[in-house]
């Protein structure tokens, strides 16, 4: 592997670079103890570094040679909390300071419930060993100053988990009208392909685009226009049924993925779509409408073949006149 790939899958995989940094800080702040121990002779603590080593060493082999960042993560996790425990009984106080980082850490190596749990049953582990601390005060300052650490980064990474959740929604939403976008259908089209050979649903895409819009924002101005593409992104949301998804494909097209039982309840759906565009759509007392395409998905079909079929029904409906809504045939 060159360096150029070794970059770049650290830069494009965040628990593959975390588990590389624990490799490196066990191989560079473990190493010199564990070979001092072993100069003088403690064999024990020796054997304990050694150990924590090898684990550490071996998961980030793991996961460079496999990719699986999963499994090594969540083993990490949980080898460093046994192990810190171990390390604490066999070097004492130098051991428990360690506990700190390998603890928090654990947050960035697994869920934060489990770390977390994994911090908590460590500190027991500890405190239920009687010689180590040297009074009662001692032993619950430390405990103390670990719980709060350890709570500390279950808030943070709480709080990176909730952010990175709105994130994703928002990058999967359109800004003006909130219904889902084009990044977000090409997502779902993706998971229509697999659900649709599994053989029991049907699905159904229509195509939707408002007519002689570019009047619309020429007659009344852009902020009219921007209202109404609000507002029928509005009403298809409230037409469709909860299994069904509304896309803004593009300016003013609208794109739905729908889970008809037949072609004519396709076409009976987009018929409805259509006739509640005309009752609802208007700008200053002019009426809108709009055109529908649709197709029903065959089996073997490509998505891109299933979006242009709906798509040549669109043009058909607009060919026809506008107003309407066209759906191809099943065969
Ligand atoms: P047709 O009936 O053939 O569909 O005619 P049309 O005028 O609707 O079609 P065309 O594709 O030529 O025009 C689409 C217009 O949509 C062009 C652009 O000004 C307008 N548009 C696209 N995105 C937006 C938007 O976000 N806001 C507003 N206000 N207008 C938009
Ligand atoms: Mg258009
Ligand atoms: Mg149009």
């Amino acid at each position: 592997m060159d360096i150029k790939t070794i970059r770049y899958r650290l830069r494009n995989d965040f628990q593959l670079a975390i588990i590389t940094l624990l490799g490196l800080i066990a191989l560079l702040g473990i190493t010199p103890f564990a070979l001092l121990r072993g100069i003088n002779g403690q064999w024990l603590s020796f054997a304990v570094d050694a150990t924590i080593e090898t684990g550490i060493l071996g998961a980030v082999l793991y996961a460079w040679r496999t990719g699986d960042t999963y499994h090594p993560s969540t083993f990490l996790a949980y080898f460093i909390g046994v192990m810190s425990v171990v390390a604490v009984h066999i070097l004492g106080i130098p051991g428990a300071y360690w506990m700190y980082p390998a603890l928090i850490g654990n947050f960035f190596l697994t869920d934060r419930r489990n770390a977390l749990a994994i911090a908590l049953l460590a500190l027991a582990g500890l405190i239920l060993s009687d010689s180590l601390f040297r009074s009662p005060a001692e032993a619950a300052s430390y405990s103390v100053t670990l719980v709060v650490s350890a709570l500390l980064a279950y808030v943070f990474a709480y709080r990176s988990s909730m952010q990175r959740q709105q994130l994703e929604a928002l990058a999967l939403k359109d800004a003006l009208t909130g219904a889902c976008n084009r990044r977000a259908l090409i997502g779902e089209l993706e998971r229509t392909k697999k659900t649709f050979e599994r053989g029991r649903t049907t699905f159904g895409l229509l195509v939707l685009d408002i007519d002689h819009f570019k009047k619309v924002n020429d007659r009344h101005g852009h902020i009219a226009g921007d209202k109404v593409l609000m507002r029928l992104a509005g009403l298809l949301e409230q037409s469709v049924r909860a299994a069904d998804r509304v896309f803004r494909y593009g300016g003013e097209e609208f794109v739905i993925i729908a889970t008809p039982t037949s072609r004519d309840s396709l076409a009976a759906m987009a018929e409805n779509l259509r006739g509640a565009a005309e009752r609802t759509l208007e700008v200053d007392g002019t009426r809108l409408t709009v055109s529908i395409g649709g197709a029903l998905l065959r089996p073997g079909e490509s998505m891109e073949a299933w979006f242009s079929r709906a798509d040549t029904a669109l043009y058909s409906a607009k060919d026809a006149g506008r107003n309407r809504a066209v759906v191809g045939p099943d065969e």
